[in-house]
């Protein structure tokens, strides 16, 4: 209902996406977890109860962390395995998963039904051509002898 999702697109392949980046429990789920906290003592004892703090908190912690797994879950690609917050602790790492999931992607045969069979991914680049050729080095005598 309140679950707004936002489209960006990958930082490595490029390919499209759209995800909830809600990380933390805000208002909303709080104002649910109190709801819920207060049908529960009704539920279990009928009336009021201190307890019921208690249960507020257990599921806010619960809420909190069913959100930040969501969120950690839903931010790396499905399509390259690139993931942005493993990509700040550790570039090898990410750099190995992207190329073990490019590799089990090759060998599956459903990739080719995939909606974005086709990635764009970053490729290797050549090195700049060396720029001193024609040129001479100063101080230095052309030999132009055959
Ligand atoms: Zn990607």
């Amino acid at each position: 209902m309140f679950n707004k999702k936002e489209q960006f697109f990958c930082a490595f392949c490029r390919s499209r996406r759209k995800i909830s980046l809600k990380k933390n429990v805000t208002f909303v789920e709080g104002t649910y977890c109190v709801l819920a906290a207060i049908l529960l003592s009704l539920l279990f004892w009928q009336n009021f109860d201190v307890r019921i703090l208690f249960i507020f908190g257990i599921l806010l912690a619960i809420t909190e962390v069913i959100l930040q797994m969501r969120w950690r879950l839903a931010i790396s690609c499905p399509y390259c395995g690139f993931d942005p917050v493993l990509y700040k602790k550790n570039k090898v790492l990410t750099a190995q998963r992207i190329k073990n999931h490019l590799e089990r992607r090759k060998k599956d045969p459903h990739a080719l039904f995939s909606k974005n069979f086709y990635l764009d991914l970053p490729r290797p680049q050549a090195p700049p051509p060396p720029t001193n050729i024609g040129t001479v080095k100063k101080g230095k005598k052309l030999d132009l002898s055959l």
